[in-house]
């Protein structure tokens, strides 16, 4: 089977920048868990869905097809149709972390994760990868930052796209979605055991680049 490396931490800590890299440079596959969350909350909102109704939510994550496209730049396709842009807006984020919170929208998603499992390799990056899904990764890594720095992160990365926001606010979601991610009772956020930590607070991209693919090879 193929090996699997998985990187977990918060949101904005840097998983999506560093787990692309390390994929590219080890030229394995990479799995972006928080998309297909993302996908699901477009679906919902799409179809008008009340956020406690989680049969029909189930329902809709069934259904949903879903087609990734890994080049340089991540393009997602919901049944047929590109979503790419409404994926990193704050709404589907906010969206994506309310449904992620119920343990049936998850089981029906585990599925569609594991098949990413493919030779030569699987970089997967998430909040439950190294815990849950490829609980036996032979490699595992936990990465952080202080809320701060990774609201300011994320704030230059919405500005760079072109999209409007507003820092305090930005802070405020992001301690508000730490908050729920590693409260809720199905998977939340932990160090998985036997994982690296890393806090990246002080740190460049390169260097944090650098001590996960050292991991590996
Ligand atoms: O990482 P990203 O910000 O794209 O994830 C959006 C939301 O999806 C997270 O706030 C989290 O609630 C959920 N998620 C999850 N498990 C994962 C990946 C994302 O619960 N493996």
């Amino acid at each position: 089977t193929a090996p699997v490396l998985t990187i977990d931490g918060p949101s904005g800590a840097g998983k999506g920048t560093v787990s692309r890299a390390v994929a590219k440079l080890l030229g394995w596959n990479y799995l972006d868990s928080g998309s297909i969350y993302r996908s699901l909350a477009v679906a919902v909102l799409n179809a008008g869905l009340n956020l406690d109704d989680v049969p029909a939510i189930c329902e809709v994550a069934q259904a949903m097809l879903l087609e990734f496209d890994c080049g340089d730049a991540l393009i997602v396709k919901l049944n047929g149709v590109d979503i790419t842009a409404r994926l990193a807006t704050e709404t589907t984020g906010n969206t994506a972390s309310i449904i992620a919170a119920y343990p049936d929208v998850r089981a029906v998603l585990l599925q569609k994760q594991k098949d990413f499992q493919q030779l030569p390799g699987l970089v997967a990056d998430g909040r439950d990868m190294g815990s849950v899904v490829f609980s036996d990764a032979r490699y595992k890594v936990y990465l952080t930052a202080s809320a701060e720095e990774r609201a300011l992160r994320r704030y230059k990365q919405l500005i760079e796209k072109g999209i409007d926001a507003n820092l305090p606010q930005i802070t405020r979601e992001i301690e508000e979605r730490d908050r729920r991610d590693s409260q809720r009772t199905s998977a939340p956020l932990t160090v998985p055991e036997g994982a690296l930590y890393i806090d990246s607070s002080n740190l460049t991209i390169q260097e944090v680049i650098d001590q996960v693919v050292n991991l590996v090879v």
